[in-house]
């Protein structure tokens, strides 16, 4: 089954007086494959005429246009977003317990949240009637659900994935708003779960990104509803908050809960069973059968589904590594123990030694300075103790990349860069232009695109799905092996710093009112000694080998506690 999508907003006849039309081959053999419509003034991809030669997919000057082969027995879509738009295959399971939702950006996640809120009537490719989706489910465990959702007898609440502009429409103190949201009586100890008590006396406008993902996850949950939708409860939290979040969601019982998540650490904590969700971003998207959650998640990395019998990417694999001869590589820094003041808050920083080829994941909680130190090594804040004279040259990307309103195109990014991280499309764009996740791969291009010893990057996973997490852990250690250089990472995405780090720094303190970094250690001993501070155990999955945190109280847990292995290599 042949598919055409044009993604209209990167469409522009204007700058190519319809190309596509003037170059298909069926057109100028006089069918109707690609027609104009006059009153969008678009071009419209007739799927049953075209022949799938391609040509117009290579000519399009904005790649606007995809034509994929699909299986017959995929079917209709259950939603489509009008002519040549976006399609949606099969609905999810909802099940008693934690359900998740894993796959790219672009993919089609927002829409079936969309569709399971009764926000958006799906329209099966076309146009129907809820009787006509009823009868497509028939038999599936959705469809008692689904008529529920037909009467109208559903009702659910929903956690954006952008909270940023939450300021902008709720006003006021923390507490009133959560008071007056609050339809379980749960409140206090919601708050008390999140540790949201010294947030709460606090105006909505003053609360940092953290705070508020916490404080709209207690609005949300503090609902009396049939389904949770979740749409990213981890963005902005640290690797602490985001596993107590996964815990306070767990304790929602007898309701549908709906998550989607990219930090797979946090996805399988939180969830009882998982979805896969693949196919093409901008596309299409097709929703795989539900999984226990190890097998969903193992399945994902090795991008084969077997239930369905289906690859959709090439294997991701995680190696247990010993640590390395320190013979194979070279000392490039050495700093001395490192003190900085200001007026609140005190960190001090253990002495240590940077090394290249290597990539130093830095992991910690919030507010603990970790952005201080990597500023202090790249010049931007002096210590107090010491006037630390580095020859070395240092690249940095911030936390908070300010969105300059410069085309993309005018920063000297490096052309092997821009094709390995996908971002040719972007370069006639400003910067202030791009979305969250298109910012961040420029910004850590950008960041690459210098030459010099060692490569600062903080947070870089902010706004990238899963996807692309793992595609930018596997350039990054590519880079540093080739350019022998050394990449420090701050990170609170476990699995991501599991998988690129050589050695470990672990922060650790009050947040906001002191921090203390260890020097750095080799994986094992670091990820030990930030997950005994944690009080939290990992083992790892016999099959991929990922990490995977235990269930508080569970054998393996009280097991791994008892010789002090809060990180098990096996
Ligand atoms: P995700 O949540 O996985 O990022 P979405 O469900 O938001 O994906 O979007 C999937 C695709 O559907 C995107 O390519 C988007 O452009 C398209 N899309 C989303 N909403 C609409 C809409 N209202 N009209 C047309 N296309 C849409
Ligand atoms: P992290 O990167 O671990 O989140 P930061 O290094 O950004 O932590 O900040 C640690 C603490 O230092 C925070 O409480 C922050 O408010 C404080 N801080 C950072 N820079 C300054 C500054 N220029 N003046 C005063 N306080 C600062
Ligand atoms: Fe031009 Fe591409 Fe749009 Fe066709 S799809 S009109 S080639 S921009
Ligand atoms: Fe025409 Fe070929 Fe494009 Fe189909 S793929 S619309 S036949 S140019």
């Amino acid at each position: 089954m042949r598919i055409a999508t044009i993604q209209r907003d990167h469409c522009r006849p204007d700058k190519c007086n319809f190309l596509c039309y003037r170059v298909c081959p069926m057109v100028r053999t006089g069918k109707e494959t690609i027609v104009i419509d006059e009153e969008l003034n678009k071009p419209i991809i007739n799927e049953g005429l075209c022949s799938g030669c391609g040509i117009c997919v290579k000519k399009c000057p904005f790649e606007a246009i995809t034509i994929v082969n699909l299986p017959e027995e995929i079917g209709d879509p259950v939603h489509q977003y009008g002519v040549n738009g976006f399609r949606v295959y099969n609905l999810p399971t909802l099940r008693d317990g934690v359900v998740g939702l894993v796959g790219a950006n672009g993919i089609g996640k927002t829409t079936v949240m969309r569709i399971l809120s009764g926000e958006l009537k799906p329209n099966l490719g076309e146009d129907a009637e809820w009787e006509k989706i009823v009868e497509r489910f028939r038999g599936k465990e959705i469809q008692s659900y689904l008529e529920k959702l037909a009467r109208g007898e559903i009702k659910a609440v929903y956690k954006p994935q952008y909270i940023d502009s939450i300021p902008k429409r709720v006003k006021g103190t923390v507490l009133k708003i959560l008071k007056k949201g609050d339809e379980t009586g749960n409140l206090d100890r919601i708050i008390e779960k999140l540790n949201l008590e010294n947030s709460v006396h606090k105006n909505i406008r003053e609360l940092s990104g953290g705070e508020l993902q916490k404080v709209a996850i207690a609005a949300c949950i503090t609902k009396d509803a049939d389904i949770y939708l979740l749409d990213e409860p981890s963005s902005y939290l640290d690797v602490k908050e985001r596993l107590n979040v996964a815990r306070t969601i767990r304790d929602i019982t007898d309701r549908y809960v709906f998550v989607v998540e990219h930090d797979l650490i946090v996805l399988d904590y939180l969830s009882d069973y998982i979805h896969v969700i693949y196919g093409k971003p901008g596309v299409y998207g097709v929703i795989s059968n539900i999984k226990s959650v190890r097998v969903g998640i193992n399945e994902y990395l090795d991008g084969f589904l077997k239930s369905e019998n289906m690859r959709f990417r090439e294997e991701i694999k995680f190696e247990v590594r010993p640590p390395r001869e320190k013979k194979e590589i070279n000392e490039i820094l050495s700093y001395p123990n490192l003190e900085r003041k200001y007026d609140k808050f005190e960190l001090s920083v253990n002495s240590g030694k940077i090394y290249a080829p290597e990539i130093l994941g830095i992991l910690g909680p919030n507010a603990t300075g970790k952005t201080t130190f990597v500023r202090i090594l790249a010049g931007d804040v002096k210590a107090d103790n010491v006037d630390l004279d580095i020859e070395l040259n240092i690249s940095y990307k911030p936390q908070y990349i300010k969105p300059r309103k410069i085309l993309v195109k005018s920063l000297k990014l490096k052309p092997e860069l821009i094709e390995k991280f996908g971002l040719r499309h972007l370069m006639e764009k400003r910067v202030n232009e791009l979305s969250g996740g298109e910012l961040q791969k420029v910004a850590i291009v950008d960041c690459l695109s210098k030459d010099v010893n060692i490569y600062l990057l903080d947070e870089p996973s902010a706004h990238l799905d899963v996807e692309e997490r793992l595609k930018l852990a596997k350039h990054m250690k590519k880079f540093a092996m080739e350019k022998e250089v050394a990449i420090l990472v701050v990170e609170h995405d476990v699995l991501l710093i599991d998988y690129l780090s050589d050695e470990l720094m672990v922060f650790d303190g009050i947040s906001g009112v002191n921090g203390k970094a260890s020097k750095p250690l080799d994986l094992r001993s670091g990820m030990n000694e930030f997950l005994k501070k944690m009080g939290i155990t990992f083992r790892r999955d016999p099959e991929t080998g990922r990490p995977r945190a235990n269930k508080a109280g569970s054998v393996k847990d009280r097991e791994q506690r008892g010789k002090g292995e809060y990180y098990y290599v096996g």
